[in-house]
């Protein structure tokens, strides 16, 4: 890449010169005719720098990409958190022999045959039980919620590749 240098007009604006265009003449867009000085002259100008819009589009997709995954990381920790206080409280059941599932079991049967049995339903150990599920269940959304965030973090990262790699050859037959 030749270097190039910015030849101001009286109009204002600043044209990209290189130094093979040393000694010769060239036109701003308002039509005044602009001198391009010598070899040494045009050194002396203010350096072009050219931006190129292909790095700094990828590099802020893939920005984009880490800050989605990063959020997806923080909303999976926090279903996990989550999870992990449920689990710290899960309702037992001290007077009786049965253990929770089975005592579950029971509950389901009973509510699948639409019996109701207002001493299990409205023992305290159920409602403990349906918090409980509740808000494992809620955890356990927050977490898949989550893994999709992340996921959808690395298509960002994925599809964000691919225009580089098929230019589009299709134009011209
Ligand atoms: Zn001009």
């Amino acid at each position: 890449m030749r270097d190039k240098y910015l030849l101001p007009c009286s109009c204002g604006k600043k044209i990209p010169v290189e130094t093979t265009m040393a000694g010769q003449s060239i036109q701003c867009s308002c039509g005044r005719t602009l001198d391009v000085p010598k070899l040494q002259g045009i050194r002396r100008l203010e350096r072009f720098v050219e931006t190129s819009d292909t790095p700094r589009k990828t590099s802020s997709r893939a920005g984009r990409a880490l800050g989605i995954v990063l959020i997806g990381l923080i909303i999976l920790a926090a279903g996990a958190t989550h999870v992990w206080w449920t689990h710290s409280w899960r309702p037992v059941l001290p007077e009786l022999n049965l253990a929770p599932w089975e005592m579950w079991l029971i509950w389901q049967r009973d509510l699948r045959q639409g019996v109701r049995f207002p001493e299990y339903v409205e023992s305290p150990y159920m409602q403990d039980m349906k918090v409980y599920r509740m808000y494992l269940t809620f955890g356990y959304v927050i977490m898949g919620l989550g893994i999709v965030t992340i996921a959808s973090g690395a298509v960002v990262a994925l599809t964000g590749r691919r225009p580089d790699r098929r230019p589009a050859p299709r134009g011209t037959p």
